[in-house]
Parts: structure tokens; C-alpha cells; sequence
């Protein structure tokens, strides 16, 4: 069976296979020569606003706000290009958009959260590359916000990174909004990557730049150690560990109380972070949250060549020249290695990573 969508204009694509699915919706190759891929939502709360939030962000894409937005390279934003509906234009069609392509000139943003996935496909990639990555999130994310866009589900899943840490994001039509004085409220954050105050949120709660920002803290933290979460560890007082979003609620985090959580030996040390990162993530962590636009300035002036060090050991091993020795073979001593030159073994055990999940 062939699936086709037809735009407003009459215009029809082919789409030529399912590629992923999210909360909401599938997205689809589209037989085109641009790298197109369409999504579409089966089954959205209320269809009709849905049509109206993806006509309008399409409507957008020409306005100054977004074309600034949409003027770098590679395109950091899977902007909606044209809205679409499978099946014909009839009652029963699936809404959906056409976007590009983020697969064309990215990869996933978890290529370089773990360190098998980076062996596997970003080979290259240091704690340079992570800060790079970093740097690149914390002013896309400042330069959406600067032009009054909240993303709300941030999260690894709708991210993308190339090998130069380049940070591109997807699922646009979740974002929250304004459009000639109408509100299209966001959608909410996911497990994990929720601010403390959304967590257990009614439904319909908005997120604001200040929930973006807690979340942007953790990616920035995940990015710099080594896929390692800000809120990870068991309970220091020997009670159950039961996620991220309890340990976030509790304050379970090691940057703020050394004593609160039990991270296992092969965790990144606390101490790897240059002075001026550890007291941003403090701040958003203990409450009052850097923006976006602190975090881009503190990240470029530690992404600065004087401000890294290369390891005589191993030539993946960059660290802050705040340290005197490479955090990096410490945790290969231990058993660990975040940045390991070479071929993983396809069958071995990645111990590295027990405490990600
Ligand atoms: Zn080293």
C-alpha cells in the first residue's frame, strides 16, 4: 500500500517508508529530491487546532524571527515547511507537516550521550565536542526563546547533533507559541527532562522559559559527563531509588549536596567541571536558573583552545586546563573509559554506563 499526503495547494507526496514514531505522531521518507520527511498525528486532542497551530508555524517560517532562526548551517530547525493530510483531502485524512529531513546533515543527540553509541558513530568526539554541543544548545535554545518560542518537551529524543557538535531539534509543533495575539500552549516535558515544578503538573500546565532552562541544565550535564545525569544516584538515606523526577523533587543531586545520592565508582567526578560550570548547574539546580543566554556565554569561554588540555595518553582525553591531571584515565584506572580510541567489541559489557538508567 502506498501512502500519500496532498498539501492545501494540491500538491501530493509519496511516502515511501515509517522511520520513527513519538508520543504523538509517525514520521515518514518522503519521495522527493530535497531530504523531506513528513510527520503526521493520527490522532491529535482537538484536529481542527492542530491544522491551525501547523498552519500558522508554516506561515511563520517566512517571517524575519524565523528566517533568522533558520539561517544557519546545517538548518538547526526541523521547521514545518507545508501542512499535509494522508488519505485525501476528505474528513477522515491524518493531519500532519512536511520538514527537513534533520538525518541529512545530523544524527541523534544520544550518538554522544553514551560511549558506545560515540565509538559507533561519532568517533572523533572528545569532551571538546560535548562542550561544543552544549554551547551550540544553549544559544539555539536563547535564540528561540529571544524570539518568543518555548519548546517545552526538550529532550534528547527531539534533538540532533553533527560531528562538530552542531545541535539541530525537531517536533517544532509542540513548541509553544503566540500568533496575532492567540496562545498555542506547549506541550510538557517528559520524565527526566521536567522541571521540578512541572513534574506532576495538571494536564494543560504551560511550560515557560524557565522550565527550558532547568531542562537545558541537565543536557548541558549529560553532555559533559558522559550521558551521567545531574539527579542520578540512590538515595544516600537508603530509601528506593525511583527516578530522576523523584530525585529532582527530593533535591537529590550531587552538585548540591555531596551527601544526598550513592553514585556508583565508574561515575565522572564532580570535580572534572571548570569552576564557573559548577556554579551555573548549582544555581539552576538549587533554584535560580541561569538563561539560556548565561549558559552560551560561560560555555564558549570554556570551549576557548587556552581553557583545554590534551591527555600524552590518549588523544580523545580534552579536559578543562583547570585540572591538573586528565579526569578521563582516572576513570579508565577504575574501569571506565567515557572516551576510548579504537573499535568497542561488539559483544562487550559497557559497564561505563550502569548509571544512566
Ligand atoms: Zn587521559
Amino acid at each position: 500500500m502506498t501512502l500519500t499526503v496532498v498539501s492545501g495547494s494540491g500538491h501530493t507526496w509519496r511516502l515511501t517508508r515509517r522511520i520513527g514514531s513519538g508520543s504523538e505522531g509517525v514520521v515518514y521518507a518522503v519521495d522527493d529530491a530535497r531530504p523531506l520527511v513528513a510527520k503526521l498525528v493520527p490522532d491529535p486532542p482537538d484536529p481542527a487546532a492542530y491544522r491551525r497551530r501547523i498552519a500558522r508555524l508554516v506561515r511563520q517560517r517566512r517571517e524575519p524571527r524565523t528566517v533568522r532562526l533558520l539561517s544557519a548551517t546545517p538548518v538547526p530547525v526541523a521547521w514545518p515547511m507545508a501542512g499535509v493530510r494522508a488519505g485525501g483531502p476528505g474528513a477522515d485524512g491524518v493531519d500532519g507537516y512536511l520538514m527537513t529531513d534533520m538525518r541529512h546533515a545530523h544524527q541523534p543527540f544520544a550518538h554522544l550521550l553514551t560511549p558506545r553509541a560515540r565509538r559507533a558513530h561519532l568517533p572523533g568526539a572528545t569532551w571538546a565536542t560535548a562542550l561544543a554541543a552544549a554551547l551550540s544548545l544553549a544559544r539555539l535554545l536563547a535564540n528561540l526563546h529571544a524570539e518568543g518560542y518555548v519548546v517545552g518537551d526538550l529532550k534528547p529524543d527531539n534533538l540532533w547533533v553533527d560531528a562538530h557538535g552542531r545541535v539541530g531539534i525537531a517536533d517544532v509543533d509542540s513548541w509553544q507559541f503566540t500568533d496575532g495575539g492567540e496562545v498555542f500552549p506547549g506541550r510538557m516535558g517528559s520524565p527526566g527532562h521536567t522541571a521540578p515544578e512541572r513534574i506532576g503538573a495538571p494536564a494543560g500546565t504551560a511550560p515557560d522559559r524557565a522550565s527550558d532552562d532547568f531542562v537545558l541544565a541537565v543536557l548541558v550535564h549529560q553532555l559533559l559527563m558522559c550521558g551521567l545525569h545531574p539527579f542520578a544516584g540512590h538515595p544516600a538515606t537508603g530509601g528506593d531509588y525511583l527516578s530522576y523526577d523523584d530525585n529532582v523533587l527530593h533535591g537529590r543531586c550531587r552538585l548540591l549536596d555531596r551527601t544526598s545520592v550513592a553514585l556508583p565508582r565508574s561515575a565522572p567526578p564532580a570535580d572534572l567541571l571548570p569552576r564557573r560550570l559548577t556554579g551555573l548547574f548549582r544555581a539552576a539546580f538549587g533554584g535560580v536558573r541561569p538563561h539560556a543566554s548565561a549558559w552560551a556565554e560561560a560555555l564558549a569561554a570554556e570551549a576557548e583552545p587556552a581553557k583545554l588540555r590534551s591527555c600524552r595518553r590518549n588523544t580523545l582525553h580534552v579536559y578543562t586546563a583547570e585540572r591538573p591531571w586528565c579526569p578521563w584515565c582516572d576513570l579508565a584506572d577504575r574501569g571506565a573509559e567515557c572516551y576510548r580510541a579504537g573499535q568497542e567489541s561488539p559483544e562487550g559489557p559497557e559497564r561505563n554506563t550502569v548509571w544512566q538508567r
